[in-house]
């Protein structure tokens, strides 16, 4: 027998074998992972046709018939206990497992937008609706059929495993996202009154990342969206003679550029701020110094008590202008959507299934938090709750825009979804039993 050098190929030896230890076992490995991959797999093909028709058939806002309707056969076929009626056409879906554990939910939201769809595929919307007297073709450019189908597939799974299912895992199917205040009315209606889900989970698509790759912020994800509208009265003079009324133009361009003076003067680097005067309405001819002027800005930022503050500091910059030019003005100030935080804890619980089941770190992508707005942050008033960025980018594409008439999801990210959300929420309600066993 030839024996080694001893130092340098015992180091090698050692730092192999804990290289070893710390991958993660090939996926999948244990009885049940193998079980929800197989699952997966098989429901794929009818998963997609599913996406498709309701591709076909978008609806708006809370009154979402048709799709609702889906997704209660749906539940109704896995024998979930269904119950409808909430916020219009929300539907939540309980599933019990067989064994003892918390209560978690997941949240597929399923309305669509007021776009005319122009991405050219064989199951495009050809739907239309008049709105505001107008028509315009509806189309799911959002990604939330894609959502609705990732509920109806993570239900199936779980099913067809439920006996290795710790706890209840509550399917909440929610209307009116885009516009319509749906999470909020769910709630209000009643639909965790006797369930009171103890963490929510959720996808959003990403349209900046490939299918198979998954982006994920730990804290803040999206921003309040709040909102005012000021209305600056004077007299009204003669564009010639400006010292016979206040000019309520100047004032306001005053109250603009003041703000964008606070955003970088009066509040912290880290406490990303935007707000944003969209809309500034006054006037009828040159030489006329109107009566009024009406400004409406969007405001974000992140956290229940920065809004607040935020609110404080834009009333007493516009009080004191107003008052410094002696314009009276009425200042109408609303908080929209509150910013979605995902639960740190969640957060790494939710990475460990993912490193597992997409078989690479390389496929998580953490990202910065975005000023946009979603109302997910509703769930998160009730239980610590995270939302995941599903990549859908097609491969034939760098780029995919949701919003945009041409956005086109590339369908391979649906069996991922589903794969990796059964492994999550199975993981994170095991973890949960150990920690707490029910009575
Ligand atoms: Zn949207
Ligand atoms: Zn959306």
């Amino acid at each position: 027998m030839k024996r080694l050098p001893t130092a340098v190929p015992l180091a090698a030896a050692f730092i192999l074998l804990a290289a070893t230890s710390l991958r993660p076992a090939a996926y999948p490995s244990t009885p049940l992972e193998k079980k929800v991959k197989a699952l997966t797999d098989k429901l794929a093909p009818e998963l997609i046709d599913i996406r498709r028709d309701i591709h076909s058939h978008p609806e708006l806002g809370n009154h979402l018939p048709r799709t609702s309707a889906i997704v209660v056969d749906y539940f109704r076929k896995l024998g979930l206990e269904v119950r409808t009626g909430f916020a219009g056409s929300g539907v939540i879906g309980i599933l019990k497992g067989g064994k003892p554990g918390p209560v978690v939910a997941m949240r597929g939201d399923m309305d669509a937008l007021p776009i005319t769809e122009e991405a050219d595929l064989p199951f495009a919307s050809k739907d239309k609706t008049i709105l505001d007297g107008r028509e315009t073709g509806l189309m799911h450019a959002c990604g939330h059929d894609i959502h609705t189908t990732l509920l109806l597939g993570v239900a199936a799974v779980l099913s067809a495993v439920k006996a290795d299912l710790p706890g209840t895992v509550v399917f909440v199917a929610q209307p009116g996202e885009e516009c319509c205040d749906g999470a909020r009315l769910m709630i209000a209606d009643g639909a965790f009154k006797d369930l009171a889900p103890s963490a929510f989970f959720a996808y959003h698509v990403d349209d900046t990342l490939k299918a198979g790759r998954i982006g994920y912020v730990s804290g803040f994800m999206w921003a309040n969206v709040d909102g005012f509208t000021l209305e600056i009265r004077s007299d009204g003079c003669h564009g010639s003679s400006p010292s016979s009324c206040v000019d309520p133009i100047v004032v306001g361009a005053q109250v603009v550029t003041a703000l964008q003076v606070m955003v970088s003067r009066e509040i912290g680097v880290h406490d990303n701020t935007v707000i944003t005067v969209g809309s500034f309405h006054a006037g009828t001819a040159p030489n006329i110094i109107p009566s009024s002027a009406r400004l409406e800005a969007t405001v974000r930022n992140y956290g229940e008590p920065q809004r607040r503050v935020l609110k404080d500091k834009i009333t007493r910059l516009v009080t004191n202008i107003c008052e410094a030019a002696g314009a009276a003005f009425d200042l109408s100030y609303s908080f929209g959507i509150a910013s979605v935080y995902n639960d740190p804890a969640l957060v790494r619980g939710a990475l460990a299934a993912a490193e597992r089941v997409l078989g690479s770190k390389s496929a998580l992508v953490e990202q910065r938090p975005e000023m946009g707005g979603e109302d997910f942050s509703e769930f998160g008033r009730i239980a610590p709750a995270v939302m995941f960025g599903l990549g859908v980018i097609p491969p034939d594409r760098e780029t995919t825009a949701a919003h945009s008439p041409a956005f086109v999801a590339d369908e391979a990210a649906i069996p991922i979804g589903v794969n990796l959300m059964a492994d999550i929420i199975l993981d994170h309600q095991a973890r949960a039993a150990r920690k707490a066993p029910a009575k």
